[in-house]
């Protein structure tokens, strides 16, 4: 053996026993517990430390990606005006469409409201491709707001206008669907509805009557108190059956002395107990021509629609019924027969 080995060996050997006579006192006076406590303290000292050192690192890391990410969401200040000046367009579309909408009033609103709309307009910060747009929409509010005048104007000669029209409407409905004497239903709208009402029966199989009403020797009444004395009769009876019958019934005037009531929902029964009801309230009726007294009575022919049967059957069986009436003397009532 060499010297420097032996001298080697020896060193060793003390650096050992330096080592380990403490730890055996350590030992020795504290426990083996503690020994392994403060040496596993030892062993994951190191690693604790680069847990701490890596953990902040990526902690940073994940704040500063936070934070970029952040920043990219913030809304561009651009994107934002021009999203500013589409809502403000849309509103301004809504003010024109209710502008459109009103008539003469709403005219002279319009130029209020848009007065204030091209003042918001006129001062509100646009980026430069929104310019354009920006002096056409102001444009076109000037020209809506100079033209509201003539609007004002136009509109209110088509108010006459449509004024008159509906006016011309009215007497025109009135003349082909109106009696002009009774004011009653004439007979192109009695026609319209009987088939309407056969349609209805047809389709739900709702019953209804037909009442067919004749004034008794109305000529004489003619002759004795002139045609205008019998025009005043007529209308009397119109009345008188009007207000009988009940207001969901459908009366016309056929011409002359004769009318017609359709009895919604109404059978037989019951529509010839509405009959004799029309019969008795203008048998009892007085009316007065020139300060005399007028007394006059109606015959009345009852028919209850039948299934299947058409409009025309329904008036002819009616008619028929009538017919009886005045053969057996008038001022009564007759039930038709069902048909055949
Ligand atoms: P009947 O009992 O058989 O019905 O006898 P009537 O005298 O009533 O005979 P009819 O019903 O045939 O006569 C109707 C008369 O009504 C004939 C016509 O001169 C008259 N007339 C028709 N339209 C009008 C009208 O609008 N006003 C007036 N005042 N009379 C009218
Ligand atoms: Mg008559």
């Amino acid at each position: 053996m060499k010297l420097w080995q032996f001298i080697l060996i020896f060193s060793s050997g003390m650096a050992i026993g330096i080592i380990l006579y403490p730890l055996a006192r350590m030992i020795e006076s504290e426990g083996i517990n503690h020994f392994l406590d403060s040496l596993g303290r030892i062993v994951t000292a190191p690693f604790q430390f680069l847990g701490r050192t890596f953990g902040k690192r990526l902690a940073a890391r994940k704040l500063q990606k936070e934070t970029r990410e952040a920043e990219t969401r913030k809304v561009d200040p651009r994107e934002q005006q021009i999203s500013d000046t589409a809502q403000t367009i849309r509103g301004l579309l809504l003010s024109l469409a209710n502008v459109i909408q009103r008539t003469d009033q709403a005219a002279s609103d319009s130029n209020q409201t848009l007065g204030d709309v091209r003042n918001t307009i006129d001062h509100m910060a646009l980026p430069d491709d929104l310019r354009q747009v920006h002096t056409q929409l102001l444009s076109e509010i000037d020209r809506v707001i100079s033209s509201n005048s003539t609007l004002k104007q136009e509109l209110s000669h088509s108010r006459e206008i449509l004024s008159a029209q509906r006016q011309q409407i009215e007497e025109l409905k009135t003349e082909v669907r109106i009696d002009g004497m009774t004011q009653l239903a004439n007979r192109a709208c009695f026609d319209e509805k009987i088939e309407e009402m056969v349609r209805l029966r047809d389709r739900y199989g709702d019953p209804f009557s037909l009442l067919v009403i004749d004034v008794d020797n109305f000529k004489e009444i003619n002759d004795t108190h002139g045609h205008p004395g019998g025009d005043r009769i007529l209308k009397g009876v119109a009345y008188k059956i009007k207000t009988t019958l009940r207001s969901t019934d459908f009366i016309a005037r056929f011409g002359g002395d004769e009318f017609a009531a359709i009895l919604m929902k109404a059978g037989a029964a019951t529509a010839s107990t509405a009959a004799e009801k029309v019969c008795r309230q203008v048998r009892e009726s007085r009316f007065v021509l020139d300060g005399e007294e007028v007394r006059t009575t109606v015959s009345i022919g009852v028919a209850e629609t039948a299934t299947g049967e058409s409009a025309e059957n329904l008036l002819k069986r009616a008619d028929k019924a009538l017919y009886r009436v005045k053969e057996a003397g008038r001022n009564g009532v007759v039930l038709a027969e069902p048909p055949q």
